[in-house]
């Protein structure tokens, strides 16, 4: 178990049809050891190796008690475009503003957003633990965030 919030890939339980290592044999039998070389035993059971399901916070996940996807980590940072309207992935490689921080501070859920009496102040548009940021428009991902991936037309160059 780790608290570290990283990254790490987390792997389908060998009970799960996505282990194809089956029948799995007795325990302490002859075959165990040689069939455990491709698993690894964690709190619930077993995990296959040879079965990732993706990348994973280990942290978050081990908290949750379920596979929290990397992306989806509540600590680390993320960065999202400023203004809605965004240039297209296959565009030129264009600067996009974007707001760097946790999900806490983007969500407005930190202590920042709240006055003493515990009520949400609207006045303040954003806490000082989001920076402003430039990113390239090429960096977009999936999930509309932008990666820490340098810029494709940068390192071409
Ligand atoms: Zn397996
Ligand atoms: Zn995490
Ligand atoms: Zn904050
Ligand atoms: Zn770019």
């Amino acid at each position: 178990m780790t608290d570290q919030h990283e990254p790490g890939t987390y792997y389908w339980a060998a009970d799960t049809d996505h282990c194809p290592h089956k029948p799995i044999p007795e325990r302490g039998a002859d075959a165990w050891d040689q069939w455990m070389c491709n698993h690894q035993p964690y709190d619930d059971g077993i995990l296959c190796l040879s079965a990732p399901v993706g990348s994973a916070c280990l942290a978050c996940s081990a908290e949750e008690g379920d596979m929290v996807p990397w992306e989806a980590c509540r600590v680390r940072e993320h960065a999202r475009p400023k203004r809605g309207i965004v240039p297209g992935i296959d565009t030129a490689h264009e600067p996009v503003t974007v707001l760097v921080g946790t999900f806490e501070c983007l969500d407005r859920e930190c202590d920042e957003y709240f006055d003493d009496d515990g009520r949400e102040d609207p006045g303040i548009e954003r806490c000082s633990h989001i920076r402003e940021e430039q990113v390239c428009s090429c960096q977009r991902q999936d999930n509309g965030e932008y990666s820490s991936e340098p810029c494709r037309a940068a390192a071409a160059v």
